[in-house]
């Protein structure tokens, strides 16, 4: 059975918490501190109780080695601002000298593990690397949300050598909002679907195909789709090796769900082209146009839906956000779906890039929840287990 840090006595203890800071650093500074925020409820509850904590988190992709610039010395540093306290910190996450630091820490102090990847034990989950990181703590904790659909060291095989062991409020919460969502939404449910590709969601669409009422389908990957059913898509993305997919998701859908896809989209040449914009009808663009994002008849379109909705899903920008001239679409939907959580709806924001879009409006608290775990929200929408989860359920 899956436990809640909550269930644990944790006076006295040392809790070794798996956390997800792995968040986005420009010139070694934390330019997005929203996973740091999101794993402080746990380690609140945890001082709170009078344990101590040892923190450990990946950073990056530092391949097995030391990268100076993927340290978690910033993230220590914003950690330590946000409790307003000092933290301990440790250059190497199983060295001698670590053990030694965990082992004097007294309660209500933190010691921060310098970042778990730069052993390649971590990915390569080594049974005697999960050993050397258990020893820095009675309990184990997995807060790490955004790496739960990975097999690592850090959070599927250190789970072995604990008899104490289970998951943090963040863990908790995601779980909550991204399992039980598709399990007993308020209806009507309506999934509002974008990106680029269909190849990597074909599973979750699918499943949602099942659980939902509606599924309005934005962003590059309408294309796929509207190309799979004959319409001139000019030069927008189309992902070709996902036909078959686009086709089977259309069968499957067909007496099941509402699929809507856009009216009309706002088209150039390039998204590096934003200086001559025009707006088609979805269907029939142009053969030297692109669709980069989605047109004003269709924002309407898309809102209204949404309003009238009891569980709002969202995954995926509406167009190609990142450049000013193309991030309408995706503006409007946040807005949308905040004025629906307003008029009592529950709205849910998958991670990654609807993420970073929802966070870019200043939207974050206006919907009910925002994911911490890109691949992992994804994986768990789509009604796979999660590694991690499973290794804390044996
Ligand atoms: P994904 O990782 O599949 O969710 O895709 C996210 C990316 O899709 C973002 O970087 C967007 O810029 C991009 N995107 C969204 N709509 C379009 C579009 N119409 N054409 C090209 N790229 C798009």
């Amino acid at each position: 059975m899956l436990r809640s840090v909550k269930s644990f006595d944790l006076k006295k203890k040392k809790i070794l918490l798996r956390v997800d800071f792995n968040v986005p650093m420009e010139q070694s500074k934390v330019v997005d501190d929203f996973r740091i925020r999101a794993a402080l409820p746990t380690i609140q509850h945890c001082l709170r109780q009078g344990a101590a904590l040892v923190l450990m988190s990946h950073l990056g992709r530092p391949k097995g080695k030391v990268v100076p610039s993927l340290s978690l010395i910033p993230v220590g540093e914003t950690l330590a601002d946000l409790l307003e306290m000092p933290i301990k910190f440790s250059d190497d996450c199983v060295s001698e000298d670590s053990h030694d630091v965990s082992l004097g820490l007294k309660p209500g102090e933190i010691h921060l593990l310098e970042n778990l990847r730069f052993h390649s034990s971590e990915i390569g989950n080594r049974p005697d690397f999960s050993i050397a990181l258990a020893k820095h703590g009675d309990i184990f904790i997995n807060d790490a949300f955004g790496t739960a659909h990975r097999a690592h060291a850090s959070n599927v095989g250190v789970t072995v050598n604990f008899t104490q062991k289970g998951i943090g409020l963040l863990m908790e919460k995601e779980l909550h909002f991204l399992s039980d969502l598709t399990k007993k939404p308020k209806r009507p449910f309506v999934v509002v679907l974008g990106g680029a590709k269909i190849g990597t969601k074909l599973n979750l669409i699918l499943r949602l195909i099942n659980a939902s009422d509606m599924i309005l389908i934005g962003g590059g990957m309408a294309f796929t789709f509207l190309k799979t059913m004959g319409k001139h898509v000019g030069k927008s993305l189309v992902d070709t090796g996902a036909t078959a997919a686009a086709k089977t998701i259309l069968r499957n859908a067909r007496q099941k769900v509402q699929l809507i896809f856009p009216e009309d989209v706002r088209c150039a040449i390039g998204s590096d082209k934003p200086d001559k914009i025009s707006v088609h009808t979805a269907s029939h663009i142009p053969d030297d146009q692109m669709g980069l994002d989605i047109g004003p008849e269709t924002i309407k379109q898309f809102r209204d839906l949404i309003l009238s909705a009891g569980t709002v899903l969202w995954n995926g920008p509406m167009g190609v956000f990142e450049v000013e001239e193309f991030s309408a679409g995706t503006k409007a939907i946040g807005e949308a779906l905040a004025a629906a959580t307003q008029g009592g709806a529950l709205t849910v924001v998958g991670g990654g890039d609807s993420a970073a879009a929802i966070k870019k409006f200043g939207l974050m608290e206006a919907v009910t929840h925002v994911s911490t775990g890109g691949g992992a929200s994804l994986e768990l929408l789509a009604g796979n287990r999660l590694p991690a989860i499973a290794a804390l359920e044996k």
